[in-house]
């Protein structure tokens, strides 16, 4: 068995990045990797001083530069906490540990030690030291420009226990120095993530299925998305083109959204998510249901209306919508410019995303702003396309908020479209 210690993250000072500047610029491997896709280690919350914050607040930092590798690097190999611990030094003991040691770390800020055979890593441990020399050590969550992030210092140490040398790259989190008060490690430098990867490959995320898998094309469907190698770095998902909103990583192989409003594109579409630039498509994996006017509208004493315009491609057409017993403050509160909209009716949904295809957004040009007295007018046309002959439209008031709009009382007038 092999132990190793590397010293890591003397004080920057100017000396020591001008006389790295001539080097390679490249990452450094140690020659350990780990054989498993996870490994567990504990904190020891145990940092003195108020700028480094609650226990609590230390192991946030901790296990953030902890997550970092597998976050932003992406690769199938993390790092996970499972609770405090009161070890305070560094021993051969089975647990993977990270601590803070009142002692001179003798040009270190922090160490990591690791025990491998062969190769592979068996244990490692990291240490955060409290001065060099007569220098006392600031150890904090937001340092001051004399103090030291232990989050930074965190990335850097664990990136030795993924199996990370040392790199010459003076903007790379491997970098053997950091100046007081700097966060920037906290965030992998290319010469970082190449260097993980290179030892671990590359975790492309993948979408394995939603739940559920139809919702409203007014949006608000939270969905619940199970899959693998899901990071919360520069994560990003969309449903049928369109952002979805409040996309939230719970875990590598959970995350949930919000589906957009898509009024305009009912019918099965495509589900894409994107980490970091690698991307993982869901074919037709969610469908947006088509609107109709009663679910959104019959409450109470309201009527729906529908109306079948004239169908003759091309034709171009004014619309009147009006409402009555609503007043300012309903118009205000449940209505806006959006809300009329033109609906194909009675038509097979695929059948309709087939011809609206590869441009389904004729059905957003019709827009009408509702006044105070309930009344708006918009326009629309009928899409040129040939095959559109015959599909019935229905010229529809959605409501995108939910609760109940009792100050209708009345839709009166109906809806009316003239040809222009
Ligand atoms: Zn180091």
């Amino acid at each position: 068995m092999k132990i190793n210690a590397i010293l890591t993250l003397a004080l920057a000072s100017g000396a020591l990045f001008v006389a790295h500047r001539e080097e390679v610029s490249a990452y450094s491997l140690t020659g350990i990797h780990w054989n498993s896709s996870a490994v567990s280690y504990v904190v020891n919350p145990n940092f003195p001083g108020a700028a480094a914050g609650t226990p609590t607040q230390q192991v946030a930092e901790v296990t953030a530069g902890a997550s970092a590798w597998h976050q932003q690097a992406q690769v199938p190999f993390d790092f996970n906490y499972t609770g405090t611990s009161s070890v305070a030094s560094v021993a051969y003991d089975g647990v993977n540990s990270v601590h803070y040691s009142p002692t001179d770390g003798n040009g270190a800020l922090a160490i990591c030690y690791w025990w491998s055979v062969g190769g592979v890593a068996l244990q490692f441990d990291i240490e955060y030291y409290a001065k060099d020399g007569l220098t006392n050590f600031v150890w904090a969550r937001n340092p001051t420009a004399s103090q030291f992030d232990i989050r930074s210092v965190a990335v850097h140490e664990f990136g030795h226990a993924l199996g990370l040398d040392h790199s010459a790259v003076p903007s790379a989190s491997m970098y053997p120095s950091v100046a007081a008060g700097s966060t920037a490690l906290r965030t992998l430098d290319a010469d970082d993530i190449s260097g993980a990867r290179a030892i671990y490959g590359v975790a492309t995320p993948s979408l394995g299925s939603v739940f559920p898998v139809s919702g409203s094309a007014v949006g608000g469907t939270t969905v619940t998305v199970t899959g693998s190698n899901l990071t919360s770095n520069a994560t990003t998902v969309t449903v049928g083109g369109i952002p979805a909103i409040d996309v939230t990583v719970l875990n590598s192989s959970t995350m949930t959204f919000v589906t957009p409003s898509a009024m305009t594109a009912t019918g099965p579409v495509n589900v894409v998510l994107t980490c970091n630039g690698l991307s993982s498509t869901l074919v037709n994996g969610f469908r947006f249901e088509e609107l109709t006017l009663g679910s959104a509208l019959v409450r109470g004493a309201v009527v729906p209306v529908a109306f079948n315009a004239p169908q003759y491609p091309g034709a171009y057409y004014q619309a009147v919508i009006s409402l009555s017993g609503g007043g300012d403050t309903l118009m205000g509160d449940y209505l806006d410019a959006n809300d009329m909209r033109v609906l194909p009716v009675a038509v097979d949904e695929l059948f309709m995303w087939n011809v609206l295809s590869p441009s389904p957004t004729w059905f957003t040009n019709f827009y009408g702003a509702l006044n105070g007295a309930g009344h708006a007018t918009g326009f629309f046309a009928v899409p040129t396309h040939p095959a559109v002959a015959g599909i019935g439209f229905r010229l529809a008031l959605c409501v995108y908020e939910e609760g109940a709009p009792s100050g209708i009382a009345l839709i009166s007038n109906g809806v009316s479209a003239t040809a222009q």
